[in-house]
Parts: C-alpha cells; sequence; structure tokens
C-alpha cells in the first residue's frame, strides 16, 4: 500500500521550526511520508505565526492555494496549527471552511492521534496544556533533523509580557524542561550527525530546573561528546548577567554570538515596551561582554514607530546603533497586536512615518554591517560547511562562529558538515567571501 504523504509549510520563528520538525518526526513514526509538494500530499498542514500581521496574511494566501487541491482530492485534509490557529481558532473555519483541523500551540502534537482516530468531529483543540512536547522530543528518533545544525527548545511559554508582543498569550506561562531531557535529545541529533546545537526559547536566561540555572545547562550541553558548536537565542538584556558571560568566555563549544534585543534606543519607549532596562544598562552589558569575549558578533532585534515614539525616540535609536555597533539586526515596524497591552495605545505615528524611520534604520544599519565585516578582512575564521553557494556552484557556504554567512573556495573535493579555516579576502553588508587555508 502506498504511503501516505504530508506536507509541513512553517511560518515563523526558530521555535516553529522545532516543532515542525517534531511533528514531521511523529508523523514519520505513525506511518506518514514526508513531500516538499503539496500537490502530492494528501495532509497539508500549516504552522503558524502570529507575531506580525503580515505572517498571518501570508498564511491566508496559502490556504487560498490549497482550494485546488482539495477539489480535484476531496480526502486532501488541512490542518492548521501553532500560533494563529491559537488565536484565531474557531474564526478560522468560519473563514475557510475547506480547514479539516486548528490545533494551537500546544495541541499540534496531538495531530497524528487524531487523524488515527479518524474523529474529525472536534474539529478546534486550543488547550494551552496539551501533550508534553519535552517527554515527546526526548522518545522521539529525530528522522527528519538537518544533519548538521538543529534546534532544541529548552522552555517553552513566557512570563515577560512586553506590551506589544502576543507570544505569552499564545504559548503560555514559562515552562522549563527537565535538564535530562535537554540532554538526552542533544545526544540523539548528535549521534544522527549534528556538530552544531541551538538552544531556543522565548527568553533562554529565564531557564532553571530545580538548582540548574541557563548557564549551569549550558555547561553540560558543552560537555557532550562530539558536539562542536552551541548556541542559543533568545536572551533578554534584563537576565543577561555576568555568569552567563563567564560560560561564554569559558566554554570552547559556545559560539561568539549574542543574539540581544534592544527593541529600542529610548528609555521612554522601553518602559512603554515594558523591557525592564535602559538603554545605558543594555549598553553596559553588551561593551562589558565584548571586553570579555574577543571577536563576539552582536546581533539585535528593533521596532521602529511604537506608539509614543517622537523623531528624538528614532534618533535614540539610531545613536544605540551606532554605540554598539551591531554586527545586524532584525528590524521590523510596529503593528498592534489585538490583545496585547500595546494595542490600547494610542498608534499614533502614521505609516508614512513609520516605513520613513525604518528605510532610514536599514540603511543605516548597513553601513555598520559593511564596516564590522571590513575589520574581519585578513582574519582567519573557523566555518562549518553546509553546502555549496546556491548562484556560485563552485563556492563553498558556511557560517562563522560569529553567525555570519561566508563564501569561499577550497580546492578539496567534499566540505560538507567539515569545520574549515577560512581566511577572509573581501565582504558586503550580508556576507563575507575568503579562501579555504590548510
Ligand atoms: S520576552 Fe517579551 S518579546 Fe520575547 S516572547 Fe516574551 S513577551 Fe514576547
Amino acid at each position: 500500500m502506498e504511503a501516505k504523504r504530508f506536507y509541513i509549510r512553517t511560518f515563523g520563528c526558530q521555535m516553529n521550526e522545532y516543532d515542525s520538525r517534531l511533528l514531521t518526526d511523529l508523523l514519520i513514526s505513525s506511518g506518514w511520508t514526508p513531500t516538499s509538494r503539496a500537490e502530492e500530499a494528501v495532509l497539508v498542514v500549516f504552522n503558524t505565526c502570529s507575531v506580525r500581521h503580515k505572517a498571518e496574511t501570508r498564511v491566508y494566501g496559502h490556504l487560498s492555494g490549497v482550494a485546488s487541491l482539495k477539489r480535484l482530492n476531496p480526502e486532501v485534509r488541512v490542518a492548521v496549527v501553532g500560533c494563529m490557529a491559537q488565536r484565531l481558532g474557531e474564526g478560522l473555519l468560519d473563514r475557510f471552511p475547506l480547514i479539516d483541523l486548528v490545533l494551537g500551540t500546544e495541541e499540534i502534537f496531538s495531530l497524528p492521534e487524531i487523524l488515527e482516530s479518524e474523529d474529525l468531529r472536534e474539529r478546534v483543540k486550543l488547550k494551552l496544556s496539551g501533550r508534553d512536547f519535552g517527554e515527546l522530543a526526548t522518545k522521539l528518533a529525530p528522522f527528519s533533523a538537518e544533519a548538521l545544525a538543529s534546534f532544541v527548545a529548552i522552555t517553552r511559554g513566557c512570563d515577560n509580557f512586553c506590551s506589544y508582543c502576543i507570544v505569552p498569550y499564545l504559548r503560555g506561562p514559562l515552562r522549563c524542561r527537565p535538564h535530562p531531557q535537554i540532554l538526552k535529545e542533544v545526544e540523539a541529533l548528535v549521534t544522527r550527525g549534528a556538530k552544531q546545537i541551538t538552544l531556543i526559547g522565548q527568553n533562554v536566561d529565564s531557564y532553571f530546573d530545580g538548582e540548574i540555572d541557563f548557564p549551569d545547562l549550558l555547561e553540560r550541553v558543552c560537555s557532550l561528546p562530539g558536539l562542536q558548536r552551541v548556541r542559543f537565542t533568545t536572551s533578554h538584556p534584563k537576565d543577561f548577567g555576568e555568569k552567563l558571560l563567564e560560560k561564554m568566555a569559558n566554554l570552547p563549544q559556545l559560539c561568539e554570538h549574542l543574539h540581544l534585543p534592544l527593541q529600542s534606543g529610548s528609555n521612554q519607549i522601553l518602559g512603554r515596551m515594558n523591557r525592564n532596562y535602559t538603554v545605558e544598562e543594555y549598553v553596559q552589558k553588551v561593551e562589558g561582554a565584548r571586553e570579555r569575549i574577543p571577536g563576539l558578533c552582536i546581533t539585535t532585534d528593533l521596532i521602529v514607530g511604537f506608539p509614543g515614539e517622537r523623531e528624538t525616540d528614532f534618533e535614540r535609536t539610531l545613536e544605540a546603533v551606532r554605540k554598539v555597533g551591531f554586527d545586524a539586526s532584525f528590524t521590523f515596524r510596529y503593528s498592534p497586536r489585538e490583545g496585547t497591552a500595546a494595542a490600547s495605545f494610542d498608534d499614533d505615528v502614521p505609516e508614512a512615518v513609520k516605513i520613513g524611520r525604518l528605510n532610514r534604520l536599514i540603511a543605516f544599519q548597513r553601513g555598520i554591517s559593511e564596516k564590522r565585516n571590513r575589520e574581519l578582512a585578513g582574519t582567519v575564521q573557523e566555518i562549518l560547511v553546509e553546502g555549496h553557494s546556491r548562484r556560485q556552484q563552485d563556492r563553498w557556504k558556511g557560517k562563522s562562529r560569529g553567525g555570519k554567512t561566508v563564501l569561499f573556495s577550497a580546492d578539496r573535493e567534499s566540505l560538507l558538515g567539515k569545520l574549515c579555516r577560512v581566511r577572509i579576502t573581501s565582504c558586503t553588508s550580508k556576507t563575507l567571501f575568503g579562501e579555504g587555508v590548510s
């Protein structure tokens, strides 16, 4: 009998990518076969994101596309899972009757069971205390794990309630996985060939398991044999502290990269965002980190056009970007998310002003990124090789320890999955170019 095929499309953050990997493994272990072509599938899953309005609009577009598949084959099942499912629930069925199942952020992993039972009467499941994903992740064979680099979730949910953010409402309160579960999952991934693990959570610094905090966990993960690189994301500036810094400075597996969202360079705006730190505290922490960790790359997230942001507030953001000299930043234009505290603020920055500020910020950051990259010219960087450059097949592509994309030429035949030494010769704001060094 031909295996039933499923197709998963993932939107949004690394946590969603991680959930999709687990769901893929779970479906495979239940007898399903993955396909990268929706037309071949009898099960189409959209793992969705609600952090920004745009992410939801993209899912609507894809759902419209699936209607034709369902017309051709009425057996096709469509499941919308994750944050958008959690947020909109029944409303999704009203808008798109073609959807068979809506499973919230903690119900995702009941999908194979529901399909097996063929009981689709209860089409919407949104409980925030669904199946224990941690236990599940430990038991599953990582069939679909990308061999070289994998994510491992250490927490779920968030207690911080930044005023613009919908995550705590959609993913529930902070829950931390017992550390033995995490170690077991990392070991399984390393056995399958993972060279790099990224520990993920909405705020990794708030991890705790009895006496074990996040720096302790990092130390245990780094001690696992065979693992060459460890990364983590996301840190919160209010919690990022000395103990973590000390581990970063002393554990050789921990990469010299810190993603620390600043969000705004204005204390007035940070207060309204409920971020609980000042720009001065932020700058002091990253300067301390740069002193202790040579070659540290620092990246960030920034929002422009938050309610109440005046031109002077925005200029403070530019000033902070200049002062810190971020290697890269992920920049966003504020849009209110229903149900968050900031949604009740007067969204008083006109759209055209938001767009103008965003463009100025992107251009400003581009210049700084290019300058930071130019500083690496002549240095030798360790690169984890991920494959060939898509556009230039004669060049290898990989990531530096700082998380930068590097394209390089080398004589050796297959470097895939290898750690290589590369001398940097030139750059753009986004990419470093170099030559392999033997
Ligand atoms: S720390 Fe703030 S921005 Fe990050 S997930 Fe939690 S509430 Fe959202």
